[in-house]
């Protein structure tokens, strides 16, 4: 099991560069409309990454999500992917 959430994680685009890159190709609809590696969008929304361990504690787990404003107050989040953070690093 994986927790994740809003508060542990950070601006997707402030994450590391290489591995947004990596990212950005294997998410499907990821997309960058300015210079390729610092304005990466989902669906229009921000986008936001959370590195956490799995709940025994073996696995490096890093959580793309979405998460925006829809209203004030309301928020809409879309998970985008779970991915094994040790392979990221290699
Ligand atoms: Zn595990």
């Amino acid at each position: 099991m994986v927790y994740f959430g809003l508060y542990n994680s950070i601006d997707f685009n402030e994450y590391d560069e290489k591995k947004r890159k990596i990212l950005a190709c294997s998410i499907k609809g990821l997309r960058s409309g300015g210079d390729g590696v610092n304005d990466f969008t989902f669906n229009k929304s921000p986008l936001r990454a959370s590195e956490s361990k799995c709940s025994s504690g073996l696995h490096k787990i890093l959580v793309v999500f979405t998460y925006k404003e829809i209203q004030p107050a309301r928020y809409e989040s879309y998970l985008i992917g779970v991915f094994d953070n040790e392979s990221l690093n290699q």
